[in-house]
């Protein structure tokens, strides 16, 4: 898009809403979503008072915000960037969503300082943790300054906060220097560099943010040595700032989501750090969030949250575990007329998840690709919750690539293409795997 100037898409009807199949089943069930919504102890206590910035407290009291490029996780960042703070020292409204009986978001003004009068969307639990702990910096007002100026260039806060976190880590491990950074100090916790820094890769000014620009990876590859390394990636997208390394089931969905590291699928530590149990899920005991085993329900979880997704509705509502598999079920019938049950809506949400990793597949990926970084495997957390642990990335992987019918190698078996209904696609797992075609 960005190549062809295309800043956004908007689509109007002119026609009319399709007719509620059962409009009174239908208003039934939206009392009972909203009931299990709102009466939900997380959204009402933490996100509808405080949004999206209360995560960052809860995160850190459970190890599951990375600070200094993923090098450590908790630290004392909270008292600067918690949720208490930030709705002390900015200027706060809610904003939400059309119709959204949460409304997670906050939109703020900085008060005061250097940066007073800036004002935006935001900042959001990501855009703290991507501009704050990560990069060390915990001054809010710098924080939000900065993802008010990647929002006016429309850059992503996670993926530009991640960018910033990889370059400070190569300018820390001598890897570049101010003569590349076009004479930026990036010592972590720098705000005039950190903003600086963000402006230019807005309007890629300079060879140093026009090549952060392109991405970590890419830019890893100008800087060379082992810059690698220090990439916090999974196939390519930039990590956001779930913990991986306090909750196993968050690595998992990080390494096996077909679009790389990403935050928009399944939340596990909702199960094993929060302690949340589901019978849908068939979790009906605390989780250790620790163990690599027993890390099978990430797979209805991820159905649920690619259900969500599919019937166009906000995955706060499903990630949260407080909308039901079965109410979204009830209401899908009542509009439609056509009877489901959840176990319904999680194979439409199965047949999806396969035929992206087939697109995959396709174009090159397999399970060399579904891996974390290897900072994940090789440095323990040195604090926080999770201190000691590293992440067995073979045994999440051996575990969730048999629980969802794949090969060894992360290929759907013909056996599950052919319980799916998806057999079109049989021919092109056996060209791929050299088997012949009965
Ligand atoms: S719809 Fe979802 S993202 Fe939007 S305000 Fe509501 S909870 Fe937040």
């Amino acid at each position: 898009m960005g190549s062809k100037n295309l800043k956004a898409f908007a689509v109007y009807s002119e026609g009319s809403l399709p007719e509620l199949a059962d409009k009174e089943a239908f208003e039934a069930a939206v009392r009972d979503a909203l009931d299990e919504l709102l009466n939900e102890p997380f959204v009402k206590d933490e996100m509808i008072p405080y949004g999206t910035p209360s995560f960052f407290d809860a995160m850190n009291s459970l190890g599951l915000v990375p600070a200094y490029n993923w090098q450590r996780t908790t630290t004392d960042f909270d008292s600067t960037l918690g949720y208490k703070n930030y709705h002390e020292k900015l200027e706060v409204s809610v904003d939400r969503c059309y119709n959204c009986p949460i409304g997670c978001g906050r939109y703020t003004r900085i008060p005061e300082g250097k940066y007073a009068g800036l004002e935006g969307g935001g900042p959001e639990y990501e855009t703290l943790a991507a501009f704050g702990q990560k990069l060390g910096l915990r001054d809010l007002y710098a924080v939000t300054a900065a993802g008010h100026i990647a929002n006016k260039y429309g850059l992503d806060t996670i993926g530009t906060g991640q960018i910033i976190a990889t370059a400070m880590e190569w300018y820390e491990k001598g890897l570049i220097d101010q003569e590349f950074t076009d004479g930026l100090d990036l010592t972590w916790g720098n705000a005039e560099a950190i903003i600086t820094l963000v402006e230019r890769i807005g309007k890629r000014e300079g060879k140093f943010a026009t090549l952060l620009g392109e991405g970590s990876l890419r830019a890893a590859e100008t800087v060379g040595g082992d810059a690698v390394k220090y990439v916090m990636h999974v196939k390519g997208m930039e990590m956001a700032a779930d913990g991986v390394r306090a909750s196993k089931s968050e690595a998992l969905s990080h390494m096996v989501s077909p679009r790389g590291a990403d935050h928009l699928r399944p939340y596990g530590p909702t199960i094993d750090c929060f302690a949340y149990q589901n019978d849908e899920f068939g979790v009906l005991e605390t989780k250790d969030p620790f163990k690599e085993e027993d890390k099978a329900w990430v797979k209805p979880f991820e159905e649920l949250s690619m259900a969500t997704n599919l019937l166009g509705t906000c995955l706060f509502a499903s990630i949260t575990l407080a909308i039901r598999g079965r109410t979204w079920a009830r209401l899908l019938s009542a509009a439609t007329g056509l009877k489901y049950e959840y176990q319904d809506l999680f194979k439409a949400a199965e047949r999806v998840l396969n035929i992206e990793r087939l697109f995959n597949m396709r174009e090159g990926f397999s399970r060399k690709d579904d891996y974390l970084p290897e900072r994940f495997s090789t440095e323990p957390a040195p604090d926080g919750p999770g201190k000691g642990q590293v992440v067995q990335q073979d045994v999440l992987l051996d575990e969730i690539y048999a629980v969802k019918g794949w090969s060894s190698d992360g290929i759907p078996t013909v056996e599950k293409l052919a319980e799916l209904g998806l057999e079109e696609y049989i021919p092109l797992v056996l060209t791929h795997t050299g088997e012949k075609t009965a």
